[in-house]
């Protein structure tokens, strides 16, 4: 595989970058049909990320296939479709399938890591600081992270996703510079190849919006979980951190080394610019909701044209069990207008909804005045 990468490349391949290169690998580029890890193409892919790490960067693996590996193990024809199977088949899978990095990337002088994180780990401000903390510890020993999802206590990724969304959100953590997302296939087709010959590869994507027209498949391998919806996603969640993100083929030699040095490879999606801090950023995509308060038109209307506070005294309706500090969407006239942080409960909110400052306090003398504060609020 090697191979495939000119001296040019290898050129621009030196320059000085910090932030890490995040990569993420589907299941059906870890494992073939039968769960068996593809050693050729994993060994060219860690040829890949060794080249990246001596010539200075930082690489970071996000990787699939634990469940397809303990598919495998266990001799499981299809996958299966009960969440605990598949949990157990990753928990067979894991060890095993971080092992080969583990010994491929030592072949190659590289230390790695194996990491292991949840949603949840990415929700709670805490969590994720210590995450990042952790992750950048590794990165200052120039041992290279071998991240899955711990699927044993967490679902997200297995019920959709196979690691794009996990992937876009070490992105972010981690402020990469470029997130590569490899699949079976080449990048984004204007429809899906493998049933219609007159796809066309999208090479760069500005607007998400120019996709609209584009039959962006959810099939996925029998192996995963993902398609290249999910790969959208990801992609939109990650250039709106202003991280450029690709998605090209992790079969052909040479595309990681050759995105780490800009060259066109597969579908390029654009950073856009920062619109958000990286606190919004994790609030819109990472923070997972808890309930829904219904706001009135007034509110509604000073939410997205004035960018103000949400009170008390615009919400007409709370839904959902929440607790002060979880996420909660608003909603108005059945449309989503964003998401925030919630200063009350469910139950506290049910009690002063639709009263104005003044008699909030004579109910909850302790209260905050805005139910969710503008600072911890994003528009849809
Ligand atoms: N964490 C899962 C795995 O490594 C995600 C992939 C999937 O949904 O199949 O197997």
């Amino acid at each position: 595989m090697g191979r495939a990468i000119s001296p040019a490349t290898r050129e621009r391949l030196t320059s000085p970058a910090v932030a890490p290169i995040v990569i993420k690998l589907g299941s059906s580029i870890v494992a073939d049909d039968r769960g068996d890890v593809r050693a050729d193409v994993l060994a060219g892919i860690c040829d890949q990320i060794a080249e990246l790490h001596r010539a200075g960067r930082s690489p970071i693996v996000v990787t699939s296939g634990a469940i397809a590996r303990g598919m495998g193990v266990m001799a499981l024809a299809l996958r299966p479709r009960a969440m605990d199977e598949l949990q157990a088949a990753s928990a067979v899978g894991q060890g095993r399938l971080y092992r080969v990095y583990d010994e491929l990337l030592a072949d190659r002088g590289v230390r790695s890591a194996q990491v292991l994180l949840t949603f949840f780990d990415i929700s709670a401000r805490t969590h994720y600081l210590n995450a990042r903390q952790t992750l950048r510890k590794l990165l200052d020993w120039r041992v290279v992270p071998v991240i899955n999802e711990n699927d044993t206590t967490t679902t997200d990724e297995i019920s959709f996703g196979d690691n794009d969304f996990l992937a876009a959100q070490v992105a972010i953590l981690m402020g990469a510079e470029l997130l590569v997302l490899l699949t079976d296939a080449g990048g984004l087709y204007t429809a899906d190849p493998r049933l219609d010959p007159s796809a066309e590869l999208i090479a760069v994507v500005d607007e998400f919006d120019a996709l609209e027209g584009f039959q962006i498949g959810h099939a996925t391998s029998p192996l995963g979980s993902g398609g290249m919806r999910s790969k959208v996603v990801a992609a939109e969640m990650a250039t709106a951190a202003g991280i450029p993100t690709m998605v090209a083929s992790g079969l052909e030699a040479g595309t990681v080394v050759r995105a780490a040095a800009g060259e066109p490879v597969g579908t390029r999606f654009a950073a856009r610019e920062g619109r958000y801090s990286s606190f919004k950023l994790w609030l819109k995509y990472a923070k997972p909701t808890r309930g829904t308060v219904v706001v009135d038109s007034g509110a509604a209307r000073a939410l997205r044209e004035g960018g103000t506070s949400l009170l008390p005294v615009g919400i007409i309706e709370v839904t959902g069990e929440f607790d002060a500090g979880d996420a909660v969407e608003v909603a108005h006239d059945g449309e989503l207008v964003g998401k925030g942080i919630c200063n009350y409960s469910a139950k506290e909110l049910r009690r002063v909804h639709g009263l104005k400052s003044g008699a909030v306090r004579e109910v909850l003398p302790r209260a905050s005045e805005e139910a969710v504060h503008r600072d911890y609020f994003v528009l849809a």
